[in-house]
């Protein structure tokens, strides 16, 4: 069996499988945002996360200095997702021999402004030669157990609410590879190259006990929906009329595709916050979205695991979505 027939997530189950543990401290290992260790009263929270050239970015289309921001900003997002706080991090790099230092230089400048705008610290790394640029952050954090927010707490009749807009992140991505000059359209594309992690909504709504699961939507929302699901052992119900879109997404959207949901439900990389709440909790929700200026919209609920996850669509049409979204190998 090839690894295109299993997918990345495939593959992440066997790993899963192979590295059981049975250590007390170990919270969480494998299959959550970050892995997550007892130390006395507080806990550490580990993440990592790659990008390889050709297959995360193109140098056609990302400078040095967002693409140093983006790196950090993808491994801050998990923090995120647990409502924890980023610390430290070490960072390996990958680069071919002919590069200009000043990529390297650039890259860092970018890295040290998001380091310092999220107070986290450069502790080490390493450095390689490698056929194309490859980038490995690890990134600690720490956080109190009792708020912390997993995957798995999910409960049946919780609702689902999202952060943010979702779809811009992957249509400006689609204007990038296209090529296309599209006047007024660099919100999109900026929200693609310089994804903005959720750190300080994450925290309220850990420190609030506003939730019952959260997740970040780096994958896309139906992939990223479908892990919270699975480790809550749920299923869910997503209204697609309530997905919030931007402005800019509305306007543009239609000159790529004739439907203009599929790039939000499947697109990746808004590093939106997605969470369950029970509904006594609305209220609470909605007063946090206005005080931190973040939309929060109610996009679904929580269902039994044998109901799956269901779309409804405008016209009142539900389905359940073949395809989720992207994943490697596939
Ligand atoms: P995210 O999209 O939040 O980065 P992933 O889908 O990449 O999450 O990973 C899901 C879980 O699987 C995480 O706990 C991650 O640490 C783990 N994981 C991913 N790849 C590997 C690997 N090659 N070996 C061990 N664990 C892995
Ligand atoms: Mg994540």
């Amino acid at each position: 069996m090839d690894l295109r027939e299993i997918g990345e997530f495939g593959i992440i189950n066997r790993i899963r499988k192979w590295a059981t543990s049975s250590d007390p401290a170990l919270v969480k290992g494998i299959g959550d945002d970050v892995a997550v260790i007892e130390m006395g009263a507080k806990v550490l929270l580990v993440t990592t996360d790659i990008l390889i050239e050709g297959i995360h970015f193109d140098r056609s289309w990302i400078n040095p200095y967002p693409l140093g921001q983006k790196a950090l900003a993808v491994n801050l997002s998990d923090i995120a997702s647990m409502g924890g706080t980023p610390k430290y991090f070490l960072i390996s790099i990958g680069l071919p021999k002919n590069l200009h230092i000043s990529f390297v230089s650039s890259f860092y400048r970018g890295l040290k402004k998001e380091a310092k705008q999220f107070r986290v610290q450069l502790i080490g790394g390493d450095t390689s030669l490698a056929p194309k640029i490859v980038i490995n952050i690890c990134l600690l954090g720490e956080g109190i157990k009792r708020d912390l927010l997993f995957r798995d707490g999910t409960k049946v009749g919780d609702d689902l609410f999202v952060s943010g807009t979702l779809g811009d992140a992957a249509l400006g991505l689609k204007i990038l590879e296209e090529k296309r000059k599209i006047k007024g359209a660099g919100g999109l594309i900026k929200k693609h190259l310089s994804p903005y992690p959720r750190v300080e909504l994450g925290q309220a709504i850990a420190k609030r006990h506003l939730a019952t699961a959260m997740i970040d939507v780096s994958d896309g929302l139906l992939i990223d929906t479908s892990h919270l699901l699975e480790e809550s052992g749920v299923g869910a119900r997503i209204w697609e009329g309530r997905i919030p879109l931007s402005r800019l997404y509305r306007k543009w959207i239609h000159s790529f595709s004739k439907d203009p949901f599929p790039f939000a439900l499947s697109g990746g990389e808004d590093y939106e916050l997605l969470f369950t709440a029970p509904c006594e909790m609305r209220g609470r929700i909605s007063s946090l979205a206005r005080s931190l200026k973040i939309p929060i919209t109610r996009i679904g609920e929580i269902l039994p695991k044998k109901d799956g996850l269901h779309i409804i669509r405008m016209d009142g049409k539900d389905y359940s979505p073949s395809h989720l979204g992207f994943e490697h190998f596939r």
